[in-house]
């Protein structure tokens, strides 16, 4: 396993972990509420793997925005070139844009060919929803259930999931329309029955067209991310799609998460499930880790958005992060790493099917590529969530070497995302050391 591979050169290290604990006071950002008290502080890392101050290396089993691994080689130097040689967003100097524009463009179906290049994932949410909302002349949008979005005044309005924000449902503004998750393991309709969620969602969006207040979008990830990795019901985006098309809007598909490679194909979220959307948000794995984000629309709706005002994001798609973002595709293409993505997802995937013959507590794994989720139940006929279990695996797992976190509504699924390049003996310790988990003991 990973534990006994070398640790590799690096920085000089920082101040001891105890001592940047106790000097947690000086940032209000997530550190404050970070569930440990004593956690490894992490200060370097090289493809799946992270080492700590003290020098212990852990598996990195929940990675949002490296997909090429911690530390590449290609995108840093090619980041660091441009950094040294020029990093400022002007009319004068707009080439790496346009060239990452057009690469980026080229991975999407027609007519998505316009990007806009921003910071993040909840910036390119923030922007999708305003191209929308600008293009129709309209202030409703539909969201649905269970879902996360980002932390921005507008992605967290359209965040509904009730884990990530406790106070969403009294905080919601009235503009934001919630339908049901269409979630096929658990909620209102199970199984088969799960086919009934798009004609609910359809109904309620011609049941705002018909009170006065058609939607200007309806918003969703391509794939149920933060609910445990679970597909969507065949068709349902189709479905969906079509009546908020009818009356007049248009469908904005949130890929911040689920595309660019994660489920083994560059947009396979929407791509399965048969549809093109009008606006894509995307970020997280576009830059490695160098803040990049992007929203890709068709050049008829990004022309009824630039009629709207100026807008321009001084450090988004500046020239750094476009080298970064071309970068990233270069390596994507000569690593071939949607389809090791492909082949390492489905092998571990069928491992964890394997523990779950032999351990009653996993209820289900879900997921395609690598997104998987692992959901811990009490009960497989109840489906009680088993959240407490759920997070001392997580501690555990994590003596162990594995850095893992517990997602979706009721915290009992494991969040299984490694980098994209993940080899398979680390998902083969991974599998291994979740099966001491559960047939030792928490
Ligand atoms: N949308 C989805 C589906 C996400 O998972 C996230 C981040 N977890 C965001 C948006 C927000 O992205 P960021 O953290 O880069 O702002």
């Amino acid at each position: 396993g990973p534990e006994k591979r070398p640790a590799p050169p690096g920085a000089p290290r920082p101040a001891d972990a105890a001592d940047l604990i106790a000097r947690r006071d000086a940032t209000f950002a997530e550190v404050q509420e970070h569930y440990y008290d004593a956690p490894p502080q992490i200060e370097r890392g090289w493809r799946e793997h992270l080492v700590d101050t003290s020098g212990r290396v852990y598996l990195d089993m929940v990675n949002n925005v490296t997909p090429l691994g911690h530390g590449h080689l290609g995108v840093a130097d090619a980041v660091a070139r441009q950094l040294r040689r020029l990093n400022t967003n002007s009319r004068f100097n707009y080439g790496s844009v346009v060239e990452f524009s057009e690469r980026l463009a080229e991975l999407l179906p027609d007519p998505l060919d316009t990007v806009f290049l921003v910071n993040s994932g909840s910036e390119a949410v923030d922007l999708a929803l305003r191209v929308a909302l600008a293009a129709t002349g309209r202030r409703d949008v539909v969201s649905v259930a269970e879902a996360y979005h980002g932390w921005t005044i507008g992605s967290d309005a359209v965040s509904t999931s009730i884990a990530d924000n406790p106070s969403a449902l009294e905080s919601r503004p009235d503009w934001v329309h919630v339908v049901d998750a269409p979630n096929a393991f658990r909620g209102r309709h199970r199984g088969a029955d799960a086919a009934r969620y798009a004609p609910e969602a359809a109904h309620r969006i011609h049941e705002l067209a018909a009170a006065g207040s058609p939607p200007a979008a309806f918003i969703a990830e391509t794939f149920f991310g933060n609910a445990g990795g679970i597909p969507l019901p065949a068709g349902y985006l189709a479905e969906v799609y079509a009546a908020v098309r009818e009356t007049g809007g248009l469908a904005i598909a949130d890929e911040v998460q689920a595309g660019y490679g994660r489920l083994g194909e560059w947009f396979w979220g929407f791509e399965q499930q048969g549809v093109v959307p009008d606006i894509v948000a995307v970020a997280k794995a576009m830059g490695n880790g160098y803040p990049l984000g992007a929203v890709i629309t068709t050049r008829e709706i990004a022309a009824r958005f630039r009629t709207q005002g100026y807008f321009f994001s001084s450090t988004g798609g500046s020239p750094a992060s476009s080298i970064a973002g071309l970068a990233v595709l270069d390596a994507y293409r000569d690593q071939g790493v949607q389809r090791h993505a492909a082949a390492v997802g489905a092998y571990l995937k069928s491992r964890l099917h394997e523990l779950a013959a032999r351990h009653a507590l996993i209820g289900a794994v879900h997921g395609l590529g690598l997104y998987l989720g692992v959901e811990f139940v009490r009960d497989r006929d109840t489906l009680e969530p088993a959240t407490d279990e759920t997070r001392a695996i997580c501690d555990r797992l994590l003596e162990l070497g594995v850095i893992m976190q517990p997602t979706g509504d009721h915290q009992n699924v494991l969040k299984t995302k490694p980098p994209l390049v993940i080899e398979r003996d680390s998902a083969d310790f991974f599998v291994a050391m979740l099966d001491r988990v559960l047939t030792e003991g928490w």
